[in-house]
């Protein structure tokens, strides 16, 4: 089979990869109707993460081709999704909603699912089969639940995002956008989107984003501060991962406020000083997908929501080195590579 792989920082190639195999009766092989090139995908391609002839990506949709004699809850034929995380969903960290701490956690990135097959160990537990062979319209939006959606799904609830409540999000990124989505069909009352980019506050306002604030840093937080009365906002979504949008987010939020994080924020340093006189709720890391996984496949199969439109460019697999290029070079938002 065809699949990407990157044999050193920037230095991207589609190759012949060996098939995929079932090795543990828990797996399932399924053949990849679509994938995605991640924001976290460009770590290694920029040389922050290692890479060497390094298998590529972890969002996915597609349909089971073989499944290991012990999956019960998935068979050949369903069009399935599934989290970028291994889940067993029966573990006592999967049963409280953490599916991405489970005790058999695998990062699918090691997977590789930019290409044309992949096992999923845990297939019950990680994967879930849509109603029924999908619409072709309706796949860029399932496989956004697999992440972005997911993500930014997280984030807001992390943030506790609801009813009367005022959301800032931090970052206009994929799952910046998504974590707009989540908190309009949360209930929010006011969404702040941070952004500077003319096309990604128009996506942001047509995903619920009642606001927009360009300014960054303190400027940013004095902003939102004088949107709330002088408070800050009641939920605020972190979804960049850099230490001027980490303290940004952290300033944003009022007293008693939460803040849910989901940037990867490899080079962050908190103060814990600043942390502590914030007084402020926090929760973050990688998201349990696998949690919201049933929930967001109904709203985008009942045709709810459409976080598809967050892929501003379509690829073929055999063409993914132009796609990390144009998200290395921000020329693209998020990049559907067809397979
Ligand atoms: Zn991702
Ligand atoms: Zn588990």
């Amino acid at each position: 089979m065809r699949g990407v792989v990157m044999h050193t920082a920037g230095d991207i190639r589609v190759e012949e990869r060996e098939d995929p195999k079932i090795i543990d009766p828990t797996d399932a092989i399924i053949r990849l109707s679509a994938s995605c090139i991640c924001g976290s995908d460009l770590w290694p391609y920029r040389g922050i993460e290692p890479a060497d002839h390094k298998v590529m990506g972890h969002e996915y949709v597609g349909v089971v081709e073989e499944i290991g004699h012990a999956v019960k809850n998935v068979k050949v034929g369903d069009f399935v999704v599934g989290s970028f995380v291994i889940s067993d969903n029966t573990c006592e960290i999967c049963l409280s909603g953490f599916q991405s701490k489970c005790v058999h956690a695998e990062f699918v990135a090691e997977i590789g699912t930019q290409a044309e097959k992949a096992r999923i160990p845990y297939a019950d537990g990680t994967l879930v089969a849509t109603p029924g062979q999908p619409d072709p319209d309706l796949i860029p939006s399932l496989l956004a639940t697999s992440d972005v959606l997911g993500t930014g799904w997280f984030a807001a609830v992390a943030a506790q995002a609801g009813p009367g409540k005022t959301v800032a999000v931090v970052g206009d990124g994929a799952v910046g956008l998504m974590a707009i989505l989540a908190a309009r069909e949360l209930g929010a009352e006011r969404i702040i989107a941070m952004s500077r980019h003319k096309d990604r506050q128009e996506l942001a306002r047509f995903y619920g984003a009642t606001d927009v604030v360009e300014e960054r840093g303190n400027e940013g937080i004095a902003k939102i501060k004088e949107l709330t009365g002088g408070l800050g906002a009641h939920s605020v979504v972190e979804a960049v991962g850099t230490q001027e949008a980490f303290m940004q987010a952290v300033g944003a939020t009022r007293g008693g406020g939460h803040l849910g994080y989901v940037g990867v924020n490899y080079d962050v340093q908190i103060p814990g000083i600043e942390l502590f006189f914030a007084g402020i709720h926090t929760l973050g890391g990688p998201a349990p997908v696998r949690r919201f996984l049933p929930e967001l496949i109904k709203m985008v199969w009942d045709r709810r929501i459409d976080p598809g439109k967050v892929f501003d460019l379509t690829l073929p697999l055999d063409r993914a080195a132009e796609g990390y290029k144009a998200m290395d070079r921000r020329t693209a938002t998020k990049v559907l590579l067809t397979i």
